[in-house]
């Protein structure tokens, strides 16, 4: 472990604080108090005792905040050339990484994930902002051929001010996500973080800004979302709204949008499934479905929450699965266990709710269905690894998102029915394949209504891969240069010669 973790780490323990962690607004290139002059607590999860508090937001905050932004995206962004956009997104990329263990030692406190988990999350934010610095300067327009009399081009132009709305699950990865394809595509931004896990989304703020990103360009604001959030989407000076949540909330973000005609992006929830047939090989799929579930404490809307098994292999694979999850050790994120805590309370009381309401009507708990803790401190808020076995299609547990470390097995007799219940729930978010024949997965690729689908490896793919959702779990994409697209609109030119 570096020094700088070491000593941070030790200061955490000592303290249950860290010095120097962001408490206020960051707007128009500085740090800004809220006009109501009230805070809200951030807790750690690991302990369940709160360790900072920031900015309670609220509308005239959003005033402000979309203000610069409107006042940057005509006065100075605009008139920055893509070359220069994209060494100041490439300077953040290197600002992240030099940053990168105090970056991800405050997303394990604030969320609650595992040391290694929020490096990972890190690694990823700083690559979000390589792979879109590399882009800024190639969004070009086409030649359109009307024949001789007319020359005819399109434009790409941003679309200008635009909102991010962010989860507590990446807060830091999440936010990389949407800001840099929007900063690379000339946008400027307000980004609102999840009242859960505010600090992160701060710290990227000051990070651009240490970049050279002009005042005003991009704006972090905390608060809870009806405070906050709501009047930020319902701006009508913002052009676009990214949201990555809830169903209900992204419904309500869409309503809000809709009344400025607004367009929007929503990444919403999931109930993926992770297909295993017959001949895959067993002991890879095995150790591959157990991290599509219990990564992050299953706090993924991507997540591999149901396992649709063949019949044949059901009995072995559950078994060597459920041996594996017990083996899973619990505790405070900074202690680096395989699992870290849940995000919040009201999200550990859903999760026992579910589980509670299952034992209740005899459902085979084959592993965990509890509640833990730090197994140092017997604090915190933590959930065992946990699989329900042989659901039926319209089981809530199959049909609902949990957002837990808990897995619904289904059995299948066949592939064509394995690729039903695949199919049948309201989402439409991930799904991962494992058999050794690759036409039965390409197949089933082909057949699952989903955004993205792996094959033989679980979340496969990377900044560079396009990522979103069908059905309820929602629409457009990001990541790859597809999550481009929200951020820009073409125009077309067409003159008479
Ligand atoms: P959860 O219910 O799991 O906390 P949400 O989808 O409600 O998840 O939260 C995701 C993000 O949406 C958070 O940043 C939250 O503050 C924000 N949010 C919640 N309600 C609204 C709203 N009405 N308008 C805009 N943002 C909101």
């Amino acid at each position: 472990m570096s020094r700088v973790a070491e000593a941070l780490i030790g200061e955490y323990f000592a303290s249950g604080t860290l010095a120097q962690l962001p408490s206020r607004h960051f707007i128009n290139g500085q740090w800004c108090s809220p006009a109501s002059g009230r805070q809200l607590e951030t807790f750690d999860p690991g302990t369940g005792r709160a360790f900072a508090a920031v900015a309670a937001g609220d509308a005239e905050d959003v005033e402000l905040a979309v203000a610069a932004a409107d006042k940057a995206m005509n006065e100075t962004w605009r008139k920055v050339l893509p070359v220069e956009r994209s060494r100041i997104l490439q300077r953040a990329a290197e600002g992240i990484r030099t940053n990168a263990e105090r970056l991800a030692i405050v997303e394990c406190l604030d969320n609650g994930k595992t040391l290694d988990e929020a490096r990972g999350d890190v690694r990823s934010a700083a690559r979000l902002f390589e792979y879109y610095a590399g882009a800024a300067d190639k969004l070009q327009g086409d030649s359109i051929p009307l024949g001789p009399d007319y020359v005819s081009f399109t434009h790409l132009e941003p679309v200008g001010v635009t909102a991010h709305i962010i989860p507590w699950n990446y807060p830091f990865s999440t936010a990389a996500r949407g800001l840099a394809p929007a900063l690379a595509a000339g946008c400027t931004a307000v980004l609102k973080p999840a009242e859960q896990t505010p600090l992160s989304a701060l710290l990227l703020a000051e990070i651009l800004h240490q970049a050279g990103l002009p005042a005003g360009v991009c704006n972090v604001l905390t608060g809870t979302g009806a405070e906050a959030g709501a009047p930020l989407v319902a701006n009508p000076k913002v052009c676009h709204v990214t949201f990555t949540g809830s169903v209900g909330t992204g419904s309500l973000v869409m309503q809000a949008a809709a009344r400025n005609i607004t367009s929007v992006t929503l990444e919403l929830g999931g109930k993926s499934p992770a297909v295993v047939l017959a001949d895959c090989d067993l002991e890879a799929a095995v150790e591959d479905v157990l991290w599509g579930i219990f990564s992050n404490a299953g706090q993924i809307c991507s997540a591999g929450s149901r396992l649709i098994i063949e019949r044949s292999i059901h009995g072995e694979f559950v078994e060597r699965l459920a041996l594996r999850a017990a083996q899973l050790t619990l505790g405070h994120g900074l202690k680096n266990p395989h699992i870290g805590a849940i995000t919040s309370l009201e999200q550990l009381n859903k999760i026992s709710a579910y589980v509670d309401e299952a034992k209740k009507r005899g459902v085979n708990v084959v592993v965990g269905g509890a509640r833990g803790v730090d197994p140092q401190s017997g604090e915190g808020w933590f959930f065992q690894p946990t699989v329900l076995d042989n659901l039926g299609p319209m089981d809530r547990l199959v049909q609902e998102e949990i957002f837990g470390p808990v897995l619904a097995v289904q059995v299948a007799d066949s592939v064509e029915e394995a690729l039903l219940l695949a199919n049948a729930t309201p989402f439409g978010l991930a799904a991962g394949i494992y058999t050794r024949d690759i036409t039965k997965a390409l197949r089933l690729a082909r057949d699952i209504d989903a955004g993205q689908v792996y094959i033989n490896e679980y979340f496969a793919g990377g900044v560079e891969t396009p990522f979103g959702g069908n059905k309820l779990s929602g629409f457009g994409r990001e990541k790859g240069l597809e999550g481009l697209g929200s951020y820009c609109r073409s125009k077309s030119v067409t003159a008479r010669i």
